[in-house]
């Protein structure tokens, strides 16, 4: 079986982990603001903090916002559902910005149009959150333009695209955004088993970060005594242990070379695919991506069989390919709380229908990849 991704773990990670197993602090000890450093610092931001997920990181970035009942947030319907689901944890509703069908990203057009008549109908959103779809960046100018002129916040879900770069910069500096997260499950680019990041310019979304991952709790109070603390705010327990700290801190020391590898493979499945009957991936002259995802779009005009036989096909020779994503807004969930139904946003659903995501993960070998290749050539005709 050849899985669309998975993680890349060498003995030097496993060092790593263990010697924090035969240290005193399992959680709350060095690792985790070592951690910090390492990718706060490759990433340009000014302030990083590491909390249990990318989930709990995208909750925490609403909440610095205060986001809350009768506000709004707008993202990506081309994305995973923890992108939508951190404002309805706040309480706020979810809206959908239509993707370009060039690069599945939100589509800036589309959040241009939507915005103006957001602001004619007085309901214009707090926050905004693009999507960086298989690891290319959105285009960030142009949403900081609009967040200028309209007033809401930009967080970038980043969870595909660290060591991917957007005009020469590392995704994550947050040149263009309030705030930008980033997740380390197995299958993103770098992994702490599970694990998110918020990085963000503004110190005091630092302190507020820090403060509702661990309960609302502060200790920068006049104490009554040693043991003194305050909880000023509702927090969460969102912590990351330092055992995961130190797999991140031991990952990031390969993480260029990630990037190599996976740029590699994209290079050979570009060569090799050109000319069948598929929309390969296209990249933005200013940017690079980090390849999280190597997603074909089926041509089905030109193919006997539809994308569910293909996709199963695949499945039966061994190769476990994958769907990303399903439109968020067609989730029962989302149909059921907001009404949105089948051609709300028609880019995404189309998109949906002839997307597969191809094996791509650093240890995907020559040979592997030349299976997928002559079997996705085979399944095709
Ligand atoms: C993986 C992912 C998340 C959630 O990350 P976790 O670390 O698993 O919570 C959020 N958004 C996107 C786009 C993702 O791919």
């Amino acid at each position: 079986m050849i899985p669309y991704s998975r993680q890349c773990i060498n003995p030097d990670d496993v060092d790593a982990v263990v010697d924090v197993l035969r240290s005193d602090w399992l959680t709350q000890g060095p690792m985790v603001e070592k951690f910090e450093g390492k990718v706060g610092g490759y990433c340009g931001a000014r302030n990083a903090v590491a909390v249990c997920n990318a989930t709990a990181a995208l909750h925490l970035a609403c909440r610095a916002f205060d986001l809350g009942p009768g506000d709004s947030l707008w993202t990506s319907p081309n994305t995973f559902v923890a992108s939508a689901n951190c404002a309805r944890y706040c309480g706020a509703d979810v809206d959908f910005v239509d993707i370009d069908p060039r690069t599945y990203n939100m589509s800036v057009a589309a959040l241009a149009e939507k915005l103006e008549g957001a602001k004619k109908a007085g309901r214009l959103p707090k926050i905004v959150m693009p999507v960086h779809f298989a690891g290319q960046s959105c285009e960030m100018k142009a949403i900081r333009k609009l967040s200028d002129r309209y007033g809401f916040g930009v967080i970038e879900d980043a969870s595909h695209a660290v060591s991917g770069r957007y005009e020469g910069r590392p995704v994550g500096s947050c040149q263009y955004s309030d705030v930008a997260v980033l997740s380390f499950h197995p299958v993103k680019i770098i992994t702490t088993g599970e694990g998110g990041m918020l990085l963000t310019n503004r110190p005091e979304f630092l302190e507020k970060f820090r403060m509702l991952r661990s309960h609302g709790i502060t200790r920068d109070v006049p104490p009554e005594g040693p043991w003194y603390y305050e909880q000023t705010d509702l927090g969460y327990n969102y912590r990351i242990t330092d055992i995961q700290a130190a797999l991140g801190v031991s990952q990031m020391k390969r993480i260029d070379e990630f990037a190599r590898q996976r740029l590699n493979l994209v290079t050979k499945y570009n060569d090799a695919l050109e000319g069948l009957p598929l929309q390969l991936p296209w990249q933005a002259t200013d940017c690079e991506s980090s390849w999280h995802l190597y997603v074909v779009r089926l041509q089905l005009d030109r193919l006997k069989k539809g994308r569910k036989q293909i996709f199963e096909d695949l499945r039966s020779a061994g190769i476990w390919a994958q769907v990303h994503y399903i439109p968020v807004h067609l989730h029962p969930y989302y149909r059921k709380r907001f009404g949105f139904k089948d051609g709300d946003f028609p880019e995404a659903e189309l998109y949906y229908q002839e997307a597969i995501s191809l094996p791509l993960f650093p240890e995907l070998k020559e040979d592997e990849q030349a299976f997928v290749i002559s079997t996705l050539k085979d399944v095709l005709r």
